[in-house]
């Protein structure tokens, strides 16, 4: 859970600290605004997966299920800092599926929080595998992060892939394959 006023005494050192004057009409309300904020950028520090999760349907084992370009904005910790893009997920059912929109939950839940791609990826797969019990799970990542198109290096545009890999797509390549393939469909 957010603690407001810590968030909003901070944000007003923050902007003393770039030498800012807290007190002009601008600004006289941005650490309430940035503490509000907050709240909804870090709500799923307090969520879990597991609950969106739980609402499978029955389906006959069937092949791969990909979901792709759910799209996703989070915070990268070492900046603060958002990064987005899209997350693909695919998974290989063993009599258990889940509906879109609670994909796109679970990913949520990962993403509003201070994160690095790596570790968002690698959430959402645990969290479908313990929840599913898929025969496989891919998660991949595309993102654009604020902290390397607005400074440094600065090329906006460029994207940072991330892919995790889980149960059969880990020692088969050729699934992994058969996604990438799927992929380039439209
Ligand atoms: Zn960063």
């Amino acid at each position: 859970m957010v603690n407001r006023e810590k968030v909003e005494e901070a944000v007003r050192l923050l902007l003393e600290g770039i030498g800012e004057d807290v007190e002009r009409e601008g600004l006289r309300e941005t650490p309430e605004r940035v503490a509000r904020m907050y709240e909804e950028l870090f709500a799923g520090m307090g969520a879990c997966a597991g609950e969106h999760l739980s609402k499978t349907f029955e389906a006959a084992k069937s092949g791969m299920v990909i979901e792709r370009d759910i799209p996703f904005y989070s915070v990268c910790e070492h900046h603060m800092l958002p990064f987005y893009g899209k997350i693909h997920i695919a998974y290989l059912p063993e009599g258990k599926v889940v509906g879109i929109s609670k994909l796109a939950r679970t990913v949520e839940v990962f993403a509003r929080r201070l994160q690095i791609q790596e570790r968002l990826t690698g959430q959402i797969a645990d969290a479908i595998m313990e929840s599913l019990h898929p025969a496989g799970v891919l998660v991949m990542a595309q993102a654009e992060h604020m902290c390397m198109t607005m400074r440094g290096i600065k090329k906006p545009g460029s994207q940072t892939v991330t892919l995790a890999v889980r149960g059969d797509f880990e020692k088969n390549e050729k699934l992994q394959n058969q996604f990438f393939q799927m992929m380039q469909t439209e």
